[in-house]
């Protein structure tokens, strides 16, 4: 019998690839796990300790006093469930190749989600989402590890608590559960959800009023190059800023003052409110500090032009919040992990 592979471990490790903002920073301790066998090996929990995957949603403004868990746990299987089938991903597979291997096995729901970067195990984190799915959608349940009582634990999608951008572990149970494996709940039956207003306006422009598969997940692959620069050749995380969420009194305020704020109700009767509206508004796409800045095709994504430090961005950041703040009374939160920051996603756990 072949001997288990023990916890790869590194230290004082170089953490600037590891996130695709690349900012510059080291870990204290770096542990590369390939199974769940491996993470149970790992010695007692330094503290911190953070778990990433492909670093799409994490920047580190400062160097990491603890423990990095790299996540590469690996392997995909399929079980029919009547006439859906339950896939079940390990948390280090790549998101967007589960992506596309479901539609090449035929299986439909996610094919909205395709190209966003990061691994599978990360998505329940914030409930990715884009173009009108998200993961909450299609989350059968997870397989996780809870810190606090050393237990193998599998979650429903009830019990990860999803609301929009957000989850029990980005929030109240943040840093308590180490995901292992996510199992979806996908259908042979493919239901266009094409009704998310640029997704339906691309298709119209393409005269495909009654889309197939792929022709879907082409519409949203080429919005989404359109909008969004490629972190391989442009460091960025995405969207920077959450869209504020606020009451129906708040909402008509700001629309009495500002008519053309776009706003979008949502099932609970809250608003939902367009960030990158008020962003541009204040005319801050495009625009720089120093080596970082805002994007010109979309005003939520901050982008490092090349060297820039965690200072440089936190200084970006709160010029942004802060006129956001004078003019529309909204406090602006960052949607990806900050980690050595004090923001409101900041990650201080000492
Ligand atoms: C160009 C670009 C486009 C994007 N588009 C979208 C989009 O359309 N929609 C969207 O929702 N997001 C989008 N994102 C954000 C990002 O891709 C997602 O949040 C993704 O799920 C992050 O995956 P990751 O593995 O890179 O996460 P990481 O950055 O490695 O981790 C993110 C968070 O999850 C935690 N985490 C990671 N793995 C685990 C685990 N196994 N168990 C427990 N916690 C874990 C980390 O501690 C951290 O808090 C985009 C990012 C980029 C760069």
């Amino acid at each position: 019998m072949a001997a288990r592979k023990a916890p790869e471990i590194t230290h004082d490790a170089d953490l600037s690839d590891l996130s695709t903002f690349r900012l510059p920073a080291r870990a204290a301790e770096l542990a590369r796990i390939e199974s769940p066998a491996q993470l149970a090996e790992l010695p007692a929990p330094a503290t911190p300790e953070l778990i990433i995957g492909g670093g799409s949603n994490t920047l580190f403004v400062a160097d990491f006093p603890g423990r990095i868990v790299l996540n590469r746990m690996r392997g995909v299987r399929m079980k029919a469930a009547g006439r859906d089938v339950l896939v079940t991903a390990a948390a280090g597979e790549n998101w967007h190749a589960l992506v596309r291997r479901c539609l090449d096995e035929g299986l439909y729901g996610i094919e909205n989600l395709i190209m966003i970067p990061g691994s599978v195990g990360a998505a329940p984190m914030q409930n990715i989402g884009a173009y009108g799915v998200e993961l909450a959608d299609v989350l059968e349940s997870l397989l996780a590890l809870d810190r606090h009582s050393g237990e193998m634990v599998t979650l429903s999608r009830e019990e990860c608590r999803f609301d929009y951008r957000d989850s029990r572990f980005k929030s109240a149970d943040r840093g308590r559960f180490i995901i292992c494996e996510v199992t979806l709940r996908l259908s042979r039956h493919f239901l266009p959800r094409a009704d998310y207003s640029s997704l339906a306006a691309e298709l119209e422009h393409r005269g495909t009023d009654a889309p197939d598969p792929r022709q879907l997940a082409a519409a949203v692959m080429r919005l989404r190059r359109h909008r969004l620069p490629d972190p391989a050749r442009l460091a960025n995380a995405g969207s920077f800023f959450k869209n504020p969420v606020v009451d129906g009194n708040t909402a008509a305020a700001l629309l009495a003052e500002h008519p053309a704020l776009p706003c979008w109700h949502l099932p609970d009767g809250r608003r939902k409110l367009a960030a990158a509206w008020m962003i541009e508004s204040l005319g801050w796409k495009g625009r720089s500090l120093g080596r970082v800045g805002v994007y010109p095709h979309h005003a939520l994504v901050l982008v490092n032009h090349g060297g820039a430090t965690g200072a440089e961005l936190l200084e970006l950041v709160s010029a942004i919040t802060g006129s956001v703040e004078r003019r529309f009374g909204l406090t602006l939160e960052p949607e990806p992990l900050l980690v050595g920051s004090s923001a409101p996603s900041g990650f201080t756990r000492s």
